[in-house]
């Protein structure tokens, strides 16, 4: 596969790069002022929160910057940091903001200190998969509510991949009702954690290269993580052998954000093509995603039980999700209004996604 993708980009590569000569060749002869960097090399620095190479999302964002390379026909050079090369992986937001680097590639709902509103965009239980959650990104308002309230930190984003649904965690005990919840330790960020904290949790926050030996010493009693292909890279099966299907984060996207003025710098040719880029990078990792959980269910060790929470829990989930909500908009006026659109899109698609997919789901069966 990824030998046709490299194939693939070098032929489309050497097309844009006759392509960009003919244009390069035209505007000799004719004078516009629309374009002025066009065919300029240009070089930007983006810095990652994964490590080099991390399965899915950094070979996703490494192949966002050979697309940009070759769809500009080598005048667009994205130069990709992992975590902690030029910026620790928690503050690639900041460096880009105080243009210290030109962009970064991490998840949104690590901001959500800057600004409460930002964990909705990061992804909400019980709400949009990556699917509808992207519609109204680019559809319902999203983006526009997105994009004005990262300005104020000088900063431009871009959707730059979606995990899909994500599972509901790793447990050392079976969870058979919502009372053996009380109590315990789980791994679990956003607004899933501050969910799990109304029905008795104690969510704490660990660096994933904490997570497995917190998990397999006690220390935590759970975590979530991503989904098959990626929890089984960190072998949480060896320490809790329960792994529970997802209701926290159905459809987390993640972000390539740039310093606005940089980015408002780039020529239109270069704009496009990251925006291009940024688009197929989003529709491969929602697509590798799927396969690889797929596959990595399939493969998981023969101790491992695939349960569901109980419907005593999720039923409390519900009602403690809309007190968690509204909380928090009334501390944020920001959160409330991003909270009404995303609101506005779930009930306008509802109804569709009942009779459509939904509908057709259950009769698959
Ligand atoms: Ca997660």
């Amino acid at each position: 596969m990824k030998r046709r993708h490299f194939i693939t980009g070098t032929a489309l590569g050497a097309s844009a790069l006759a392509l960009n000569a003919c244009h390069r060749a035209e505007e000799n002869t004719t004078t516009s002022s629309v374009n002025i960097n066009k065919g300029k090399k240009v070089t930007l620095k983006l810095a990652t929160s994964w490590p080099a190479h991390f399965p899915i999302m950094g070979t996703g964002v490494d192949n966002f910057a050979k697309r940009c390379f070759a769809l500009s026909g080598g005048s667009l050079e994205i130069k990709i940091y992992p975590k902690n090369i030029l910026v620790p992986a928690l503050q690639v937001f900041d460096a880009t903001s105080a243009a210290q680097i030109d962009a970064f590639h991490s998840g949104v709902y690590y901001w959500k200190g800057k600004n409460s509103a930002f964990s909705i965009f990061g992804g909400m239980p019980l709400g949009l998969t990556s699917e509808e959650m992207i519609t109204w990104m680019k559809f319902g308002g999203g983006y526009e509510l997105w994009r004005a309230l990262y300005a104020k930190f000088n900063l431009y984003p871009i959707i730059g991949g979606t995990t899909g649904p994500q599972m509901g965690g790793w447990f050392k005990k079976e969870i058979r009702s919502l009372t053996d919840l009380k109590g315990l330790k789980m791994r679990i960020p956003g607004l899933g954690g501050e969910v799990m904290k109304k029905l008795g949790v104690n969510p704490v926050l660990l660096p994933a290269g904490e997570i497995y030996t917190s998990l397999e010493r006690g220390t935590i009693d759970a975590t979530e993580w991503v989904g098959p292909a990626l929890d089984s890279m960190m072998g949480f099966a060896k320490a809790a052998p329960y792994y529970y299907t997802g209701w926290h984060e159905p459809g987390s996207i993640l972000e390539i954000t740039f310093n606005k003025v940089r980015w408002e710098k780039l020529s239109e040719e270069h704009k496009a093509i990251i925006t291009a880029a940024s688009e197929e990078m989003t529709s491969n990792m929602l697509q590798e995603f799927r396969y690889k959980n797929a596959k990595a269910l399939q493969d998981l060790p023969k101790h491992v039980q695939i349960k569901t929470f109980p419907k005593d829990m999720m039923d409390a989930a519900k009602i403690a999700l809309k007190e968690v909500l509204l909380d928090e908009s009334k501390k944020s006026h920001d959160f409330k209004r991003v909270l009404e659109s995303y609101e506005a899109f779930y009930a306008l698609n509802k109804p569709y996604d009942d009779i459509s997919t939904k509908n057709f789901l259950d009769i698959r069966g």
